[in-house]
């Protein structure tokens, strides 16, 4: 058994991440080839994903909430793990699918961030050293 989580679920929507889903989507699909479960899984939950405006979702733990569609009120959280019967009973579940495909957007978003980050800290430092070569001139 792993720790219980304690999520504290923050709003994403949909939209602000939808590219960075795209491409998590369609390489979990090709990584799924073969896997007839897994890829009904990532379908399931691609499907719920486009229903949402918003996705709650927990960075610390890499956790989603997701509304149980058959017991009304009824909250489910997935990581790895998901809190739902049928991940209890050891069956695979769509919403540990959903929360690796919110995972893998987000981490992609994050690289472009650090990306667009490095390229700034490049810059400055090349512009730093054009400066000293060439001091800009002092006003007269
Ligand atoms: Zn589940």
């Amino acid at each position: 058994m792993s720790t219980p989580i304690v999520p504290e679920f923050e709003s994403i929507t949909r939209r602000e991440i939808f590219d960075a889903l795209c491409d998590a989507y369609d390489l979990a699909r090709s990584l799924a080839a073969g896997n007839a479960r897994w890829a009904s899984a990532l379908d399931r939950a691609w499907g719920w994903l486009l229903e949402q405006d918003t996705i709650a979702y927990d960075v610390e733990h890499w956790a989603i909430r997701v509304q149980s569609a058959t017991h009304p009120g009824v909250v489910y959280v997935a990581n790895g793990d998901c809190t739902c019967p049928a991940f209890a009973h050891g069956n695979a579940c769509w919403h540990r699918a959903a929360a690796r495909l919110v995972r893998r957007a987000l981490e992609g978003e994050l690289a472009a961030v650090a990306a667009e980050w490095d390229a700034g800290i490049a810059r400055a430092r090349v512009q730093a050293e054009v400066d000293e070569l060439f001091p800009p001139r002092l006003a007269a």
